[in-house]
């Protein structure tokens, strides 16, 4: 029954998996391979750097350390090129591919090792070691990379039975295709099973951002998209404003009808900002009856015409919970995030000075 059940949790998790958009997939790649390769990179270093002790197994077949000496030593060569590379780029991509180089250079460097042994007859062993490579690696990879991969080593493997002429060939090919077989289905599971850790890791980094009474963003989000006193995914090119709402006697809302009502009072305009300001910008309750929009690609003139609108719609609202107005300051960000909040405070302090319900730009 367990096992049932967990076939279909699998089943469920690769169908989000499958119907998710190119960028989603992306993302969702993105985030396993930083989640995971840490402690990928620790497991291969540690792997390469063990493969230079089967020196004394070379010694008990070959009764020298000389000839296989170099062979096992060249993988401090590709863990070398595997930490330069790592270092000048680390994209997801080349971190995978790297994981796979240093994979396939400790495949090369026991196929050198091989041809200088007198009796290659364990090298099986050594190629049914590799697998376990590929399973650590599939972590930050996708199933299509181990499926390639998996088409490379038995090329590989052809390849180095030339000049190694393997006692057991046919042997290592029967065993090395289950293994690849096993090693994919075991990629698709913990690929599922990396996508429920994501799934419920969104909902937590949402759930963190996100105001419970409104719905729109609370001042968390700044957190995140505010760096070093400049909006992070905003070049120094870009047009854009920034509008902050205050609605007019709120306190009197809740006195005369209730804090009930001025919760769904909050939640409306909420609502409103959201739908028409959230697709090109964001939308953050920003204390109690105060919510702060960004509006990104947008200038000033628009950012006052946009709110403007939105002003006069809200006192000409008929579906509110009760009768209310705005006021709203709003200003254009140079750049500097501390300066473009004082700015935007200071208009809205103004129009709340001379008679609320209007919009004062800055
Ligand atoms: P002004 O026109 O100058 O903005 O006056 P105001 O009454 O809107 O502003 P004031 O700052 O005096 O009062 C804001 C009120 O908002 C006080 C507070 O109790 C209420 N408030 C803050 N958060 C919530 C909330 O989550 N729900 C409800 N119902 N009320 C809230
Ligand atoms: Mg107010
Ligand atoms: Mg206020």
């Amino acid at each position: 029954m367990r096992i049932i059940n967990g076939v279909r949790m699998i089943i469920g998790l690769l169908r989000d998996l499958r119907l998710m958009s190119h960028k989603e997939k992306a993302d969702f790649y993105r985030a396993k391979c930083e989640y995971y390769q840490g402690i990928v990179e620790l497991s291969l270093l540690v792997a390469c750097l063990t493969s230079v002790c089967f020196l004394y197994s070379d010694y008990m077949i070959n009764g020298s350390f000389i000839p296989t000496l170099l062979p096992r030593l060249s993988i401090l060569v590709f863990i070398a090129i595997f930490f330069i590379a790592t270092h000048v780029n680390s994209s997801t991509s080349l971190l995978v591919f790297m994981d796979y180089f240093l994979g396939h250079g400790t495949v090369i460097a026991a196929s050198w090792t091989a041809y200088n042994l007198v009796d290659n007859s364990n090298s099986v062993t050594g190629i049914i070691i590799v697998n376990l490579l590929w399973i650590v690696i599939g972590f930050v990879s996708s199933p299509i990379d181990t499926t390639i991969n998996g088409i490379v080593f038995i090329i590989e493997i052809w390849i180095t039975n030339i000049f190694n002429h393997y006692t057991n060939y046919e042997v290592i090919l029967s065993l090395e295709i289950p293994c690849i077989i096993g090693i994919m289905v075991v990629h698709y599971i913990m690929t599922a099973f990396y996508l429920d850790h994501y799934r419920v890791t969104q909902k937590l980094e949402l759930s963190m951002v996100t105001d419970p009474l409104t719905q729109v963003y609370n001042r968390h989000l700044l957190e995140e998209i505010v760096s070093k006193n400049s909006l992070k995914d905003v070049s120094p090119m870009e047009n854009v404003s920034v509008a902050m709402i205050d609605i007019d006697d709120f306190k009197k809302i809740n006195d005369v009808n209730g804090h009930y009502t001025g919760d769904i009072t909050l939640f409306y305009i909420g609502q409103k900002l959201s739908e028409r300001f959230s697709d090109d910008g964001y939308v953050i309750r920003y204390g109690g009856e105060e919510f702060v929009v960004i509006h990104k690609n947008c200038t000033l003139d628009e950012a006052q015409n946009r709110m403007e609108k939105f002003r006069m719609d809200i006192e000409n609202a008929s579906d509110t919970p009760v009768p209310f107005t705005i006021s709203v300051g709003v200003t254009s960000y140079t750049g500097d995030y501390g300066k473009t909040i004082q700015s935007v405070d200071e208009a809205l302090y103004e129009a709340k000075n001379t008679g609320k319900n209007k919009v004062v730009v800055r």
